[in-house]
């Protein structure tokens, strides 16, 4: 079975074409500044066959999407001989609203819904949706499955989705926690379920913290194999520091900075959004390598900037402990997380009270899936690489066929 995956943005499109015998990805792609009237273009790379850029007038999703359908069917340097071999689509789908807690096969009902709760992902629901239109129209007789990044925190008890304002913005508006990089908690949740099972400890006493830090941070506290509670809320601005946004603050900072220094709401957003966490502390970038360098060469605000990352790290492990009652494996992932010891080291330091003790040795070694606890008692602390395509993939099949395509 072969599935294609894609994410669509406003102006960009991306895709991984995926075996899922083997799991092995067959090609993958971008296009890039689809509808900007000049240099838009289609980066494609077949696996074994190399790379090929393509710059072409792309004024809309449509296009693009059939660029890629031309690329993949290539005859001399495409990954298939012809469309129909693709099985399904899946597209991922950032908001859901309360509406989606698993994957679905996208028919009316389900493009009307996600064009419904576009108002809780304006930026990126209306791409997502143009991606899918565009696929339908191109290749109407495959299966097209959306794969959301809120369904996995559907999960959440009511008393930890819903904030304490005025109940009728939850009510009426849907002004609640949704969460998201679902697909990315889900894959690797699953796999550090696996790996206790294992060992013996049931999935329905196991307590799992999942730490996504990439560019996005956001964590998951993962009880019993359920999505209990995530830092992002809303928006995903919410929780950890990040690569531009702030993580949690005081709420009245948006009313003073409107009021006091004449910031537009849309200018209080950016600040939040693009101009704040690491990027904003330390004034030189958004990008954990650079502020490692930098904290390393005596930068006093990229060493804050590191030290408020891990601070506010550290203290939404411990909150995850107490709410979940207990806990026995953290799990590290994404950019930061499969690639920065320094950061896992530091995140832990002082965490030996609740049992989590970081192996040095292991965790400077680290390639791939690792456990890098010291001994074989306490916390388990794992590295575990996300794979937000592959696991796209596998919902896809699985909702298609009723199995992961294996
Ligand atoms: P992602 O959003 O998962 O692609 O992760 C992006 C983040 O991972 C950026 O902040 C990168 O600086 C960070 N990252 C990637 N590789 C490393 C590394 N070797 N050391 C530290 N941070 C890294």
């Amino acid at each position: 079975m072969i599935v294609l995956v894609v994410n669509a943005g406003s102006s960009s499109l991306k895709y991984q074409l995926i075996n899922m015998e083997d799991e092995g990805v067959l090609a993958r792609g971008l296009v890039e500044r689809i509808g900007a009237g000049g240099g838009s273009s289609l980066t494609s790379e077949v696996t074994g066959k190399g790379k090929t850029v393509l710059k072409a007038a792309i004024p809309d999703h449509r296009v693009a999407m059939q660029m890629v359908f031309s690329a993949l069917t290539d005859k001399e340097n495409g990954a298939l001989t012809d469309l129909s071999q693709i099985s399904a689509i899946g597209h991922r789908v950032l908001h859901g609203g309360s509406v989606f807690s698993d994957s679905v096969v996208i028919d009316k009902r389900v493009t009307d819904t996600i064009q419904a709760v576009s108002h809780l992902g304006p930026l990126h629901n209306p791409a997502n949706l143009m991606g899918i239109e565009a696929a339908m129209h191109l290749m109407p007789n495959a299966p097209q499955v959306a794969v959301f990044d809120t369904a996995f925190h559907q999960t959440m008890p009511k008393h930890v989705h819903v904030y304490a304002l005025p109940y009728s913005l939850y009510s009426e508006y849907g002004i609640r926690r949704y969460g998201f990089h679902g697909t990315s908690h889900k894959y690797v949740s699953s796999r550090a379920k696996k790996i206790l099972a294992a060992e013996g400890l049931p999935v329905e006493k196991q307590r799992i913290i999942t730490c996504h830090l990439g560019n996005g941070v956001s964590f998951t506290a993962v009880k019993a194999g359920k999505s209990f509670d995530t830092s992002m809320g809303l928006t995903p601005v919410e929780g950890l520091v990040m690569g531009t946004r702030c993580g949690d603050i005081d709420p009245a900072i948006m009313s003073y900075v409107q009021s006091k220094l004449g910031y537009t709401a849309k200018q209080a957003d950016d600040m939040i959004n693009k101009r704040s966490g690491l990027l904003g502390i330390s004034g030189v970038s958004n990008d954990m390598r650079d502020i490692e360098k930098k904290t390393a060469e005596g930068h006093e605000l990229s060493q804050l900037a590191l030290d408020i990352f891990c601070y506010r790290a550290r203290k939404y492990i411990g909150a995850y402990a107490a709410a979940m009652e207990g806990l026995d494996a953290i799990v590290f992932t994404a950019g930061i997380g499969e690639h920065s010891p320094a950061v896992r080291s530091k995140i832990c330091q002082g965490l030996e009270f609740l049992g989590i003790k970081v192996d040095p040795e292991k965790n400077q070694n680290c390639r791939g899936e690792c456990n890098i606890s010291a001994g074989t008692e306490g916390i388990r602390v794992l590295v575990i690489p996300t794979n937000e395509e592959l696991a796209i993939a596998r919902e896809t099949a699985q909702v298609v066929c009723g199995e992961t395509g294996k």
